[in-house]
């Protein structure tokens, strides 16, 4: 009996330091697999692109020298102790703020996403160039002023400031902002929903449409300031988006036509026809829900909204972040920021054109009403998924507690048994020691 109980106790011991085994092989060569890859992830190249404190501090002394062209301001905001500000420059040589309202007026985000450094790096290029310090080639200066005499430019160099200092603190595939919220799913329109391949880590909208100070303060800065044209620009792919992002519905009439023609404008010049054009939700295979593209559109009435993408390394690993978003090349650099600074220049001197040379009346009576809504009760729900990620990841760790302490009685149990019969064993009489 007793040996029974003993084989039966041995034979799960066996089992139980295999799985073990199994457990740490498995961590093992995740770990080796892991540091393989560690190895093989580019870093990011400071000889072609600027910290991000070396970034403002250039732009902030670009305005400095050019105040009669170039103003800044820093605008923040707060939420539940993570605070967040942005630098918007704003290019317009009239003083008077209602001069600047019958002006045409463009509102450029770069840098929503942190891992994106090329973009912030195309804002400081396009600055660089309308403060007259760098020249756009094939470009004659008299031209060029014609068309800017005509716009107001708002540049918002990098709207993610936070998330960008986890970047060069070495995690180099992060997005989302300081505190973990994609900032290009936490706004109101279509808000929250979820597709089958979600993954937090990517694309979590943060636990209320704006909650995020940072989607605040640009929400705010586009409702006072009424864009004519927005542009959000990323990397990752090169591409042209119009709304919608988080429905495949394109859009018809006069804004389809008045986009349409827009972008292909720009893909036939700037992009030599390999750009995709097209409603973001249409194209991309996913849908995006809670994008700042699709509420310029649909709530601020923003008449030409868009995003784009204007750099992507496809043969790059996906853990290789910095090289899948970021040229890191001299030649790649600056080929991508010499195209997409023309690209600009191309769309200011085509806004009139689409938009008409007066600035039409925006839909303003539809953002009182936005502002009540974030007040009241959406600010209280919770985010729900977030929650489910939490208990699932509570009970893994409480199983793993069980197993290990488990494991850790079998072995003593084990310990006892082979002591007790090692002991029998001393007290045996030995049968030499029987005299003849
Ligand atoms: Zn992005």
């Amino acid at each position: 009996m007793a040996l029974s109980v003993f084989l039966l106790l041995s034979i799960s011991i066996c089992y139980l330091v295999f799985l073990q085994d199994l457990l740490l092989s498995v961590n093992a060569s995740n770990a080796q697999s892991h540091n393989l890859t560690q190895n093989s992830v580019t870093p990011i190249n400071y000889d072609l692109y600027r910290s991000s404190r070396n970034l403002m501090g250039e732009i902030r002394a670009l305005v400095r020298r050019h105040p009669d062209k170039l103003t800044m301001e820093t605008l923040k905001a707060a939420n539940k102790g993570y605070g967040a500000q942005i630098t918007v420059v704003t290019y317009g040589k009239e003083k008077e703020e209602k001069d600047k309202r019958s002006k045409l007026r463009i509102l450029l985000s770069f840098g929503q996403h942190g891992r994106e450094l090329i973009t912030t790096e195309l804002a400081l290029r396009i600055l660089s160039i309308l403060s007259e310090e760098k020249l756009l080639p094939g470009m004659d200066q008299a031209s060029l002023n014609s068309v800017l005499d005509k716009l107001v430019i708002k540049v918002v160099p990098m709207e993610n400031p936070n998330g960008r200092k986890v970047v060069e603190g070495g995690d180099l595939c992060e997005r989302r902002n300081g505190r973990g919220v994609d900032l290009n799913r936490n706004w109101s329109v279509d808000w929250g929903k979820k597709e089958k391949d979600y993954d937090p880590y990517e694309e979590n909208p943060g636990v209320a449409p704006f909650s995020e100070p940072e989607s605040q303060i640009m929400r705010k800065l586009a409702i006072s300031f009424e864009p004519h044209l927005w542009v959000n620009v990323h990397s990752g792919m090169e591409a042209l988006f119009m709304p919608y992002d988080h429905k495949n519905t394109t859009l018809d009439g006069l804004p389809l036509k008045r986009m349409k023609s827009f972008l292909e404008e720009v893909n036939h010049h700037h992009c030599q026809e390999r750009c995709m054009i097209g409603s973001g939700g249409g194209l991309v295979g996913y849908f995006a829900h809670g994008t700042a593209t699709d509420f310029m559109y649909d709530v601020v009435g923003v008449p030409m909204a868009f995003t784009f993408e204007i750099y992507g390394d496809g043969t790059a690993s996906s853990k290789d972040c910095f090289k899948m978003f970021n040229p890191t090349d001299p030649a790649a650099y600056n080929r991508v920021l010499s195209d997409w600074s023309a690209t600009f220049f191309t769309i200011f001197k085509l806004v009139p054109l689409q938009i008409g040379e007066k600035a039409p009346i925006l839909k303003l009576e539809k953002l009182v009403s936005i502002d009540e809504y974030l007040d009241g009760y959406l600010m209280e729900r919770r985010n729900r998924y977030g929650k489910k990620m939490e208990v699932l990841e509570l009970g893994m760790q409480e199983i793993r507690t069980y197993f290990r302490l488990f494991l850790l009685s079998s072995v003593l149990l084990l310990f006892m048994f082979c002591s007790r019969i090692s002991k029998s064993k001393c007290s045996r009489p030995l049968v030499s020691s029987i005299p003849l």
